[in-house]
């Protein structure tokens, strides 16, 4: 039977708990044992996929189709592992288990209530993950103790000691220590009130985690261990580390591991450290600046893109290249303004996203990195913003679009694939997951992966349309990718660019620190080249006119979009993000 490990998290959120989780995970896995994650989400919403990305940040999908917190982005960057939909479960998901259960009768007649309820429904959720093949589980309880969402899943965890045997289960309390300015102290009283908080609902955590700025020192961890009764050794520091890639070290030297697995009387798995450290070194190594650019809708928030910005940093991995990224809002890119808002950038990005709002931005940014011999990546919304960009300017189809930005276009080159007027669950209503596609031997991306048949994650309603792909690749644009019954195009590219490559896909989400993924390496490597054939005078020069436009003021425009995307709901994009 695995062992688990919980975490949950106090005094503040977005304290670092899932990259805690992650990094155990990995040092666990260093130590040979076979190691699963997975986040509880006290939030009411089913999944995160009916968000938007400004009240959530990323969806992350995962290869069966699931819907899920940013969080499992990072359990499969650390422990390097696939994980599926069962790996994150909502308090909506388990209400709605809950809910059918009662509609079928299963529950003969009984008062359904949280206790024992919901309560044995995380259980179960809990247990569903903790298969034959796993030594430990780590479960990362999202929200802070002392919300009123937490209280069912610290009453399902506090019962799960009980019901698994003390020795198979361990908690991990993740606090912040901060640095009071005035009195040039670090404190710990909101991380004892945090503790006393979680022993209130019957948890005594096995070990802390303390977050802070600056190291903390031993007697500052003595008063910890003796107020909140762990042991000296049980309270481990994470100050803030250079790069999230060195977390495991650092936790490894605080003996988060070590005495996790004392706690679990898992001893007896030597730890080695070495591959792991030589990541590091390469991370600390990539020092090398390009710059992309990233034209996005929801720039304010950098987590709404963390897949895509992981990937290009491990792409810089590669190359021994520090990426530096420009946020830019494309809005900010319409019409005449691209090459001044686009000119010193070596390559760009346009990512995912739903909506219209900054469509044209996008097309604009296709249309400058195609004229320009800019490297530039689409993924998913950018294949269409690139698609639409080449139709109007190459095949000279004036307004050519998706019928998603434009529904009465004459020429929807990106359209429906399906009939999907009558749906009106918003939820899991994409081509969600992975799919397969077989890629044209030759092309870029064949050479780039290196294999002729792919598989990767899909999030989107809408596709390239098949009724113009003769017209498009008479003109030189290659469709280098397909689905293997070949009606959908999943990858494009054209020949005589640097790099110019889109995908319908999300590869974002299968990049690893250690193994960049073949199309951002590919584009960051492109991008190098392309900085190192700009004459030095010339590099001086826009070097100089990209601390301007990062030192302007922030887009009102942007500003003002953000507030009205999260104010407007979800009417019909997906993500609740026009
Ligand atoms: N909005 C587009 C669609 O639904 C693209 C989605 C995306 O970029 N993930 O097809």
């Amino acid at each position: 039977m695995p062992k688990h490990i919980f975490v949950t998290g106090g005094v503040a959120s977005s304290l670092g708990k899932g990259l805690t989780a992650s990094s155990l995970g990995r040092l666990l896995k260093l130590r040979g044992l076979r190691v699963t994650l997975q986040k509880l989400d006290p939030y009411i919403n089913v999944d995160p996929g009916t968000m938007n990305p400004y009240e959530h940040g990323e969806v992350f999908v995962t290869d069966d189709g699931g819907e899920t917190d940013l969080d499992l982005g990072h359990y499969e960057r650390f422990i390097d592992e696939n994980l599926t939909r069962d790996s994150n479960a909502t308090t909506g998901s388990i209400y709605q288990s809950v809910l059918a259960a009662e509609r079928r009768g299963d529950y003969l007649g009984k008062t359904v209530q949280v206790i024992p309820h919901i309560t044995d429904e995380i259980k179960r959720r809990i247990h569903r993950v903790a298969t034959d093949d796993v030594d430990v589980v780590i479960t990362e309880v999202g929200g802070t103790v002392g919300d009123i969402e937490i209280l069912p899943f610290l009453e399902a965890i506090r019962q799960f000691r009980k019901d698994a045997g003390r020795d198979n289960v361990a908690y991990i309390h993740v606090t912040l220590v901060p640095f009071i300015g005035p009195s040039s102290e670090q404190k710990t009283k909101p991380t004892q009130h945090s503790v006393t908080e979680l022993r209130s609902r019957g948890i005594q955590p096995d070990l802390i985690v303390c977050r802070s700025e600056a190291p903390i020192n031993e007697d500052l961890k003595n008063k910890i261990s003796n107020l909140c009764d762990v042991p000296d050794n049980a309270v481990i520091n994470a100050a803030d580390a250079r790069n999230i890639y060195e977390l495991p070290l650092i936790l490894h030297d605080e003996g988060l591991d070590t005495v996790a697995l004392d706690v679990l009387r898992m001893e007896g798995h030597d730890i080695d450290l070495t591959y792991w450290q030589q990541l590091v070194d390469r991370v600390e190594a990539s020092t090398l600046p390009v710059r992309i650019g990233l034209i996005g809708k929801y720039v304010q928030l950098p987590d709404a893109y963390l897949s895509v910005v992981e990937a290009l940093k491990h792409a810089g991995f590669h190359h021994g290249a520090r990426v530096e990224i420009d946020w830019i809002q494309a809005e900010d890119v319409e019409g005449l303004l691209a090459s001044d808002r686009l000119r010193h950038l070596d390559a760009i990005v346009i990512p995912g996203g739903f909506g219209s709002r900054g469509f044209e931005g996008k097309i604009a940014a296709a249309r400058f990195a195609r004229e320009e011999g800019v490297p530039c990546l689409g993924l998913c919304l950018g294949l269409h913003a690139m698609t639409s960009e080449f139709a109007r300017n190459v095949l000279g189809l004036p307004g050519a679009s998706s019928s998603e930005m434009d529904p009465s276009t004459k020429y929807p080159v990106i359209d429906l694939m399906h009939d999907q007027r009558d749906i009106t669950d918003m939820g899991g209503t994409m081509r969600l997951g992975a799919y397969y596609a077989v890629l044209e031997p030759g092309s870029k991306v064949a050479t780039a992966y290196g294999e002729p048949v792919v598989s990767e994650r899909h999030r989107h309603r809408y596709e390239f349309n098949p009724k113009f792909r003769t017209r498009f690749e008479e003109a030189g644009l290659l469709c280098s990718g397909t689905s293997p019954d070949k009606r959908l195009v999943e990858f494009i590219e054209l020949t005589d660019h640097p790099y110019w490559v889109a995908t319908q896909a999300h590869p974002e989400f299968k990049s690893r620190p250690d193994r960049a993924h073949p199309l951002f390496r590919d584009l960051v490597g492109a991008a190098l080249a392309h900085r190192d054939a700009t004459p030095p005078g010339l590099r001086r020069m826009l070097d100089e006119a990209a601390t301007e436009a990062a030192d302007a003021p922030r887009s009102v425009v942007a500003e003002a979009a953000a507030t009205s995307d999260a104010a407007s709901g979800n009417p019909g994009a997906g993500d609740g993000s026009p």
